[in-house]
């Protein structure tokens, strides 16, 4: 990582020629290196962590293990040479080089048997998260590294027996239960906290959080489960712990039920960390979460409780798939992920009976994964990964998503009873140690007369997806045959074998046919003879994955008459499809706006009116040109604000308040939400808590009403919560109605410090590069491409996506379009995952641009 060679000679034998490192990062062969040689590793690490966040924080590391034979043993330490202070072998101060983020410990001074090597170093504050209260690690996919001298790949797992000296008065949570406090013991004014050693765990995995928490303490099923927060909102507080504990309990008794192993890591904590970086981390038996995904304000939708029950189901299944079982190596990160989420669904649908889960399913990863997919910056499931350094960039939606949608085709394939037969025994095998995709494979194919192996191939080693193309051949006034033919639009003549549930629509009714699609096209069966369908849905029972080109026929029905679909399942996926369609051009985004104007009022399914809201938005911002917008926003926002006095409950309310507050234009509209915002009006039937009035307060002051800093100030001013407001000081620079103080505001982003807050970045690019500013903000969109790598090589793993997302949804021009495809094709040696993460956040502008371009774009067309 560090790109430098300095050799560190601590004490004697400055005459012995260093022996070369293994160079930067951790290559895939180094890890084999170490895989093969290492056994029984354990780490006996403390760390003293000051008051102040300035000051530096100390460690002490004895990594014990055992070698066949002495051999050079390499560790990392992604740090300055200098922050290693001391390294010592069965107690003797040995002399070993430090370069490219190694410390290697010299053959000599190993032997066969076990061996115990001690550092002394200065742990860099890179994956330390220090706040001014509070402080956590986050070490995955390999950052531990940055903070420890370690062994940082996932397959060779150590135990680890930690100890934690804080200021008195902080709590200190990790994987092991705390066994022993002493007060003062390392001096006046400090705690040190003892852990008791953990199971094999890999560094990605290892965790601790220091700080002022307040803990909730509950006992669910025979186990205590602690929550560690920093909610200043004692109601908010008491409102959700119970369901939080409960969430937990019973994701817990599932998994030990469908996995028929026990929950293997002892104690049980859930630590909420306020702007942490992802919904939650699986550190084994101490699961850190965003606050915010688990403490829900008042005025939570549906899909935000949703969402919740969904991560603290996916962390959970975590403590079996991926914190039992490991991956080898990050290759293979999409197998936790993709069981977790397959598991959370499974988990979490029993306690939302009321809710359409297949609707759920197909919202929840479709056009998520569809995000990626359609774009010409996707990528496999699986991946090649020739270093460490790059593991960040296998996550997101296509193993977050569409993995998922892979994994339920295959318990399809296989029988739900096989397919969990084969997990049992796989975990079983495997517990406490590694195992690859092909593992896996090797078990499941055993119980199935599939070739899974070949299947395997398209839906999980390829990148894309099929296109599918219905075609409806008529003889006289019947039909002759409803065929789907399967196209591979990368050119590559692939072949995805799947299960589709194909939905006809006839006067008053519908027929609904599964089709097994093996092979590049399908026959629809029992349809020939009949009269031609109103419309034909190849994915109309919301299993099919693909783009399906719909034909002229069914493409002009479905836009003119969706909300008449009985089915909810068969309108979530036919506004999918649909919108599909509307970004290969072949409708025009005013006449799918209008649809969702129409289909928005009757529209009973609250995922639904999500999904459409959501659509409705991004057609408002992105692809109707600012005339088209001035046309329809007045009947748009009265559609809006119907539904909010419709909506029955507080999580319908905010789902229409919050699409209101993201597009309105109108004088007497903003002048409403001002009144709110100011508390002189209320919503009937909403309450709105402190994170709903700073993002009003910032919607307000993006469209520049008369008194918008006055209204920023105030927020300021009456923002209780100490972290809400430092985050809101930050991004208020970036709302300013002065282009000067915005570009200032994104001349921060130059400096590291001011970029680790990465939350508070992304707050602040979604608002200089709002579509109402989009005409001064273009000016950042070249700058922000030229950070990019610096952004990628900085940060955590979902920042560079993030960075760019925010950095271009706000534009539509064929100029700022241009700046993206004029830096690609400048940048000659740019690293090619990266490439695809500017291909896949830029495609949507790309698409407008298109749409921007040809004012003659009223006019339906044909794929055909
Ligand atoms: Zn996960």
């Amino acid at each position: 990582m560090l790109g430098f060679m300095v050799a560190l000679s601590l004490l004697g034998s400055a005459d012995t020629q260093p022996p070369a490192t293994p160079g930067p990062g951790v290559s895939e062969t180094l890890a084999r290196e170490r895989t093969g040689a290492i056994r029984n590793l354990k780490y006996e690490l403390s760390f003293t962590i000051p008051a102040g966040r300035q000051t530096a924080i100390r460690g002490r590391s004895i990594a014990r293990f055992s070698l066949e034979k002495p051999q050079r043993v390499v560790f990392d330490f992604a740090q300055p040479p200098e922050r290693l202070t001391q390294v010592r072998a069965a107690g003797r101060v040995v002399s070993a080089t430090v370069g490219d983020g190694h410390i290697v410990i010299p053959a000599e001074m190993t032997k066969a048997g076990e061996n115990e090597i001690e550092f002394e170093f200065v742990a860099g504050d890179d994956a330390l998260n220090r706040n001014d209260e509070f402080l956590y690690t986050l070490f995955v996919p390999a950052r531990a590294r940055l903070t420890f001298p370690c062994i940082d790949q996932p397959d060779v797992k150590a135990r680890y027996s930690l100890t934690l000296t804080v200021p008195a008065g902080w709590q200190a949570v990790s994987n092991g239960a705390a066994i022993r406090t002493a007060d003062a013991a390392r001096g006046p004014g400090t705690s040190t906290v003892v852990f008791a050693e953990t199971q094999p765990l890999p560094t990605y995995l290892f965790a601790f959080a220091a700080g002022r928490f307040s803990v909730e303490t509950a006992e669910r099923g025979g186990r205590q489960l602690r929550l560690f927060h920093r909610e200043t909102d004692a109601a908010k507080v008491a409102r959700n712990r119970d369901a939080i504990f409960d969430l937990h309990a019973s994701a817990l008794a599932w998994l030990e039920d469908y996995t028929a192993i026990p929950y293997a890591f002892g104690k049980f904590d859930i630590v909420a960390i306020p702007a942490f970086t992802f919904g939650g981390m699986e550190h084994a038996g101490a699961i850190f979460y965003n606050a915010s995904s688990l403490l829900l304000d008042e005025s939570a939708t549906q899909n935000q409780m949703l969402d919740r029950a969904n991560v603290i189901a996916h962390e959970t299944s975590h403590m079996w798939f991926g914190d039992l079982v490991t991956m080898r190596w990050f290759n293979d990160v999409w197998m936790k992920e993709v069981f977790a989420n397959f598991m959370a669904d499974k988990i979490v649908n029993p306690s939302f009976p009321t809710v359409n889960h297949e609707l759920r399913f197909l919202l929840a990863h479709y056009p998520s994964a569809y995000g990626v997919d359609r774009t010409a910056g996707t990528n496999a499931i699986r991946q090649v990964l020739g270093n460490l350094d790059e593991a960040g960039q296998m996550y997101g939606p296509i193993i977050y998503d569409k993995a998922p949608v892979v994994m339920r085709q295959l318990e399809m394939i296989m029988g739900a009873g096989p397919f969990r037969d084969g997990l049992r025994e796989y975990l079983k095998t495997y517990q406490f140690g590694n195992a690859t995709w092909l593992d896996l494979v090797r078990t499941l194919d055993a119980k199935t007369p599939r070739d899974l192996a070949a299947w395997s191939r398209a839906w999980v080693e390829e990148r894309g997806r099929p296109a599918i193309t219905t075609r409806v051949r008529m003889a006289g006034d019947r039909v002759a045959s409803i065929t789907l033919a399967s196209r591979d639009s990368m050119g590559r003549g692939l072949v995805w074998p799947q299960r589709l549930t194909v939905v006809a629509g006839y006067d008053g009714d519908v027929k609904t046919v599964p089709v097994d699609m093996r092979t590049a096209t399908a026959t629809v069966p029992g349809v020939e003879g009949r009269a031609r369908p109103r419309f034909v849905l190849p994915n109309g029972g919301g299993l099919g994955y693909g783009l399906f080109v719909l034909d002229d026929v069914s493409r002009a029905y479905l836009v003119d008459h969706i909300e008449q679909l009985l089915d909810p399942l068969t309108r979530g996926s036919a506004w999918v499809t649909l919108w599909d369609n509307l970004l290969e051009g072949a409708i025009p985004p005013p006449a799918l706006f209008d649809s969702a104007l129409r289909a928005l009022p009757p529209e009973s399914d609250e995922q639904n009116v999500q999904r459409i809201l959501g659509y409705a938005g991004r057609i408002y911002w992105r692809f109707l040109s600012p005339e088209q917008r001035q046309a329809r926003g007045v009947r748009f926002e009265t559609v809006l604000r119907d539904g909010l006095s419709r909506a029955s409950t507080q999580s319908q309310k905010s789902a229409w308040f919050s699409a209101y507050r993201d597009t309105v234009l109108s004088a007497e509209g903003l002048a409403w939400l001002e009144r709110v915002w100011r508390r002189e009006e209320r919503v009937p039937g909403l309450t709105l808590a402190e994170p709903d009035e700073i993002t009003l307060a910032m919607e307000l002051a993006v469209r520049e009403v008369p008194r918008w800093k006055e209204i920023l100030e105030a927020q300021l001013a009456r923002t209780q919560n100490p972290d809400r407001r430092d985050r809101l000081a930050f991004v208020m620079p970036a709302l300013s109605a002065d282009p000067a103080e915005r570009e200032r505001s994104f001349e921060r982003f130059r400096l590291l410090e001011n970029r680790r807050r990465e939350v508070w970045v992304q707050d602040s690019l979604q608002y200089l590069n709002h579509p109402l500013r989009a005409a001064h903000g273009q000016r950042f969109v070249q700058p922000a491409l030229e950070m990019l790598r610096e952004i990628q090589r900085t940060g955590d793993i979902f920042f560079p996506t993030r960075w760019m997302e925010r950095t271009l949804w706000g534009y539509r021009s064929p100029e700022v379009a241009a700046t993206v495809r004029g830096f690609l094709a400048r940048q000659t040696e740019y690293p090619e995952r990266l490439r695809w993460t500017i291909l896949s956040t830029a495609d949507e502008l790309f698409r407008a641009s298109r749409v921007a371009a040809e004012p003659a774009a009223g006019q339906r067309v044909s794929l055909d």
